[in-house]
Parts: C-alpha cells; sequence; structure tokens
C-alpha cells in the first residue's frame, strides 16, 4: 500500500501512453529543431510575399494587429507520451507565415516574464519552487511517490521536464507583452498563440499549465480598462481564469466547455456555478459557464456563442477581452470530442472583433497540432480580416514548413468526414442551449449594467515597464545566448522586430 502523500495527488487529464505518431522524429527528444540555412530562409520568404501579394494579403485598415511571439517556447518537451507539443507553434508559426500574414501585423519577439510579473499573481512560494525543482525525468504516480514534490508538480499531467520554468516565463512573457501593447494602445488586436495557459492557479499547476500568463495579461489590462471580459472557448472548464478572479467585478469570466463532474477534467464549470454565493460579495453572477457535451456543431456553438455573448457585452460593457482560443475543442483532437471545424471555432473570434473592442487573442489547449495551427493561423488571418483570401488557395501552400504534417490531402479547411470519417454523435439538444442561454439571461439581469470603478482601485504597475528597464533586460538576454539572433531566424526564418 502506497504512503499517504504530503500533497494531494494529481488528477490525471488524459490516459498515458500512447506515443503520438504525429510529431516528427526531431521534437520526439529534447533538442533545437532543425535550422534552415539563409538561402533556405530567402527562398521561403520569396515565396511567401508573392503569396501574399497574390492573394492581396495587406495589413488591416483603420486598426493594428500585433503577434507576439518567443521562440524559446518551441523547443521544449513536456515528454514523449504527452499530450501538449510545443512544435504546435511552429507549425502555426509557419502557416502564419506561408502565406506573409507577418507581414500584416506588427511582430514583437518578446522577452520571458520576469520573477516580480509572475508573483503578480502566483504565490511566491510556488514561483520559488518552479525555479528550483530539478527535472525529473520519470512522472510521479502512485507506484512513485516523492514527499518532495508540491504544488501538483511531477505528475502525468504537470511533468518536471528540462526548462519548465524558463518555457513558463516566455509563456507570460508573451501574453503580458500583448496586454501592454493593447494599453498603450499601440494594438488593437493582440495575438499570442504561445499563452492560454488557463488552468494554473496562484498556488498549483493544473492540467498541463503551471503559470496562468491569462490572469498576469489581465491583471495588466485592469491597470488601464475599467473591464476586462474573458471569454473561453477551449473544451475544458476555464478554472484558474474564473478563480483568480472569483469576487472581482471588474473581470466577467464567461467558459464555453465539455462539462462533465465525474469523467472530464477539471470536473468544475456547471451552468449554476456563477461566482460567490454570497450578494455582497461584487464577483456574484460574473462568472458565466456553458457546459455542454460531446458533439456539438458549428451551428450550435456560433448560435450559442452569440446569444451569450452578445447580452454580456451588452450588460457589463467591457472595455477589453480577453480571448482564449483552445484549440481542443476542434473536431479531431486527441482530448476533445466536438464537432467544430476551424470555420465554427474561428467564427467566435471574427464575432468578438466585430465588437469594436480592444482584444488579446491567446492560444490554449489543442492537442492534435495540425488542427492547432490551422485553427490559429485562420483566426490570424481573421484578425487582420484576410481570412477570405486565405481560404480562397483551398490547400496549404507547397512551400508550408512540415506541409506533409498537416494531412487531409492538403486541405487548408477539411471537411468533418475528412478529419473523423463518422462525425460524432451529437448530445446536445436544442432544448438544452436554450435553456442555458435562459440561465444566462436571467444571471445577467444581476449583474449591475457597467459597474463604475474608483479609479484609487487600480493598482500601480509593479513591472518594469520603464523603456530603459525593457531595454537592459533585453541586452542582458542577448548576451547571455549569442545565439538569440540566429535562433529567431530559425525554423520558418520569421522576420522580427522589436
Ligand atoms: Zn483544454
Amino acid at each position: 500500500m502506497a504512503l499517504p502523500l504530503p500533497f494531494r495527488l494529481p488528477k490525471p487529464n488524459y490516459l498515458p501512453h500512447n506515443v503520438d505518431v504525429d510529431e516528427p522524429e526531431v521534437v520526439k527528444v529534447y533538442k533545437p529543431l532543425d535550422r534552415p540555412s539563409p538561402f533556405e530562409d530567402a527562398i521561403f520568404e520569396d515565396k511567401a510575399k508573392r503569396l501574399a501579394q497574390e492573394l492581396g494579403i495587406t495589413a488591416p485598415k483603420g486598426y493594428d494587429v500585433s503577434f507576439h511571439y518567443n521562440v524559446q517556447m518551441e523547443k521544449h518537451h513536456f515528454g514523449q507520451t504527452h499530450p501538449m507539443k510545443p512544435w504546435r507553434l511552429v507549425l502555426t508559426k509557419g502557416l502564419v507565415t506561408s502565406y506573409g500574414m507577418h507581414h500584416a501585423m506588427k511582430n514583437y519577439t518578446t522577452r520571458a516574464a520576469t520573477y516580480d510579473e509572475l508573483v503578480s499573481f502566483h504565490s511566491q512560494d510556488y514561483v520559488n519552487f518552479l525555479g528550483s525543482v530539478a527535472p525529473q525525468p520519470t512522472p510521479l504516480d502512485v507506484d512513485n511517490p516523492n514527499p518532495d514534490l508540491r504544488f501538483n508538480l511531477g505528475g502525468s499531467d504537470c511533468p518536471l521536464f528540462e526548462g519548465l520554468y524558463d518555457y513558463c516565463s516566455q509563456s507570460g512573457g508573451a501574453s503580458l507583452d500583448a496586454a501592454r501593447k493593447l494599453c498603450a494602445k499601440q494594438s488593437d488586436i493582440a495575438v499570442a498563440w504561445g499563452g492560454g495557459l488557463h488552468h494554473a492557479k496562484r498556488s498549483e499547476a493544473s492540467g498541463f499549465c503551471y503559470i496562468n500568463d491569462i490572469v498576469i495579461a489581465i491583471l495588466q489590462l485592469l491597470r488601464v480598462h475599467k473591464r476586462v471580459l474573458y471569454i473561453d472557448i477551449d473544451v475544458h472548464h476555464g478554472d484558474g481564469v474564473e478563480e483568480a478572479f472569483f469576487s472581482s467585478d471588474r473581470v466577467m469570466t464567461v467558459s464555453f466547455h465539455k462539462y462533465d463532474p465525474h469523467t472530464f477534467f477539471p470536473g468544475t464549470g456547471a451552468l449554476e456555478d456563477n461566482g460567490p454565493k454570497s450578494e455582497h460579495n461584487p464577483g456574484a453572477h460574473h462568472a458565466i459557464n456553458v457546459p455542454l457535451n460531446d458533439g456539438i456543431t458549428d451551428e450550435q456553438y456560433q448560435w450559442l456563442f452569440e446569444r451569450v455573448i452578445s447580452q454580456c457585452v451588452q450588460k457589463f460593457q467591457p472595455e477589453a477581452i480577453a480571448l482564449q482560443c483552445g484549440a481542443d475543442s476542434l473536431a479531431g483532437d486527441r482530448l476533445g470530442k466536438f464537432n467544430l471545424l476551424v470555420q465554427g471555432h474561428s467564427s467566435c473570434v471574427d464575432f468578438c472583433k466585430k465588437l469594436g473592442i480592444p482584444m488579446i487573442l491567446f492560444g490554449g489547449g489543442g492537442y492534435t497540432p495540425r488542427n492547432v495551427a490551422r485553427a490559429w493561423a485562420y483566426e490570424t488571418a481573421v484578425a487582420i480580416g484576410q481570412e477570405e483570401k486565405m481560404a480562397s488557395t483551398v490547400y496549404i501552400p507547397d512551400h508550408a514548413p512540415y506541409r506533409q504534417r498537416f494531412e487531409y490531402d492538403g486541405h487548408l479547411l477539411p471537411s468533418i468526414e475528412q478529419i473523423l470519417g463518422e462525425p460524432r454523435q451529437n448530445r446536445n439538444p436544442q432544448k438544452k442551449l436554450l435553456e442555458i442561454v435562459q440561465h444566462v439571461t436571467e444571471q445577467l439581469r444581476f449583474v449591475a449594467a457597467a459597474p463604475s470603478v474608483q479609479s484609487s482601485v487600480i493598482p500601480p504597475d509593479l513591472g518594469p515597464i520603464r523603456d530603459e528597464v525593457e531595454q537592459r533586460i533585453k541586452e542582458e538576454i542577448e548576451e547571455q545566448d549569442e545565439n538569440a539572433r540566429k535562433a529567431r531566424e530559425e525554423a520558418v526564418g520569421v522576420p522580427m522586430e522589436f
């Protein structure tokens, strides 16, 4: 019999351990990806530019879109059988740049978040532990207890892989940079596909998430924006963000997710869970949950999303939106079981964009890399208003990196039959969806219209936002890593500016 552990046993989010055949050999182990030569880079860039010209892909008029990316995130590896593959970021970036879309956005190579920035939300104890714990080659389980491990770390969901602290602070840094550009009005839609890690708690790792970059970014947004609407279309409940702002009326959280308290992670997010039960708590009625079952279709999801979000926006009047675009809600995901196509998933981004409210697009879950890349590249196109031009190619361009990995005969937007053969059985009767809309309408009646904010409750920015501090950090990073310049150009040779 196993000894009782001094901490809660990790609750697994996935069942190990089928080796994923979907990723190339080079990322099955912890080593950098192959680096194309400058000559290959130049050829790629030329083809991407030509395709952009041919399709007429241009920067959006009247608003700015920014792309926040840290190439160092790509090289991390959770373990061979773990569903979370940072390699999906390589595929996404490759597809975005194949269409020359990087020329239509402001591109920022982001730095890692500092310790002070991480503890703007997380406890110092937790961040200290995360920064000092040694990598563990074998995930902890009931047969392999280790009393020295804490904070839900080291299990099969949240393994202690090589470079973990760097990976977390890079993800946090990219999302924070996106928030700062929104606050400074240098961007209207800021894209941070490396973020969106919505399960992480103040002092606990959870569901493949260690640092909650979304909460850190929203805290930044709240310095300038009175109210922030958080929307989550990941297949899992956005529990970490909901919990972080549970008692606040300045952040409304809305999560659409599969809900099954007994069999599906994290088991929270019932329709009736709408924040604190006490009416005296300002956060009461500010958590909206939309529980769904397997097999929901594009039409249903879009119908529901528009009805729920339009009411929330009307009542809450957010000054900024944080949209988590977890791609595990797509059909064919390794963990999710919905019938959503990229078209339905991205319609949520399009709907929010048309509201004309400053917005951050975060990544999140997504465990079939080819589908994640399709979704996030297409949603980047939605952000810049060029999705129809992108879709007109029908096929993924021949020069896209790792093109053979996209499968489905190279279709950009494969059909549900191509992805699944047979669609999953739809367990979402329309009557249930109507009930959800009714419940949300009732909850929102309790929300005071556009709650006012005293300026004194906006805390000063603890993070080093002064230009010279940013500059010093940047120089330090470059000194430490003389390959930084090369690394920025690796993989598909994206030209990035600072
Ligand atoms: Zn998820």
